[in-house]
């Protein structure tokens, strides 16, 4: 048992180790790390990885940038609209500053390394533009209790113009008329990985292939056996 010396807490082993729980789970946890430009493919890629590796019966979980945005990290206003008062929202309700972001990307470090500590391969599709934020969840699974956990970064690379292109959420079309301000590629940078374990080339890749190059990696990272 280890202590935190300022705030008194400690923390507590529990009875059955994180082996135990993978062997009787039967499975291997592992947070598998997207990022990219919006509309690079990540959440399409992670879906689809999801999709192969469920049907292999592999325990897995897609945690999706703009899904933990309605709950989780949701933003001051929604969270003042579910009666929490205005400092608190004000305070934990999440927006797009670069502060704000980082603080998104580390509360979803926290819980992917959760899940993959619980014996779950963790798909997380975030844009995570900033390499402190992204480095930083690397460190908190490389320091986790009793021993590191996998962590998977896959860089989703396509060029912004073929992303525009695409735009599948019209974002885009929006940033570049000045109705979204500080967008990731337009107006807010995006610091790309310096040393991704994959790099998947969407723009000459099908989804399936990327599917299978990401299902190779983790088998030949023993998280999942090769079917
Ligand atoms: P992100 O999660 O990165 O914002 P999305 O997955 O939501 O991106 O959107 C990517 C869009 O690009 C989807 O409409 C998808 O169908 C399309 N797309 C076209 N070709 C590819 C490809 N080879 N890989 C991934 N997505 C592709």
């Amino acid at each position: 048992m280890s202590e935190i010396k300022s705030t008194n807490i400690h923390w507590h082993e529990g009875d059955i180790s994180r082996d135990e729980r993978w062997a009787a789970l039967k499975s291997k946890g592992a947070t598998v790390w997207f990022t990219g430009l919006s509309g690079s493919g990540k959440s399409t890629i992670a879906s689809a990885v999801e999709q192969a590796l469920c049907n292999q019966g592999v325990f897995c979980y897609r945690l999706d940038g703009d899904n933990i945005r309605f709950g989780l990290n949701t933003d001051p206003k929604s969270l003042m609209g579910k009666g929490v008062p205005e400092a608190a929202a004000k305070r934990f309700g999440i927006g797009f500053s670069a502060e704000d972001r980082a603080e998104n990307i580390r509360r979803i470090g926290e819980v992917a390394k959760l899940f993959s500590d619980a014996g779950v391969v963790a798909l997380t599709s975030f844009i995570s533009p900033y390499r402190k934020d992204r480095d930083f969840c690397r460190v908190l699974h490389n320091e986790a209790r009793p021993s590191a956990l996998p962590f998977i970064e896959i860089f989703v690379d396509t060029p912004l113009d073929v992303c525009e292109k695409r735009d599948p959420k019209g974002l885009y079309k929006k940033a570049r008329a000045g109705e979204i301000k500080g967008f990731t590629g337009i107006d807010d940078p995006y610091e790309a990985p310096n040393n991704p374990e994959l790099v998947l080339k969407t723009a000459e890749l099908s989804v399936q292939q990327s599917v299978a190059k990401v299902i190779d990696l983790l088998a030949a990272k023993g998280v999942v056996t090769k079917k």
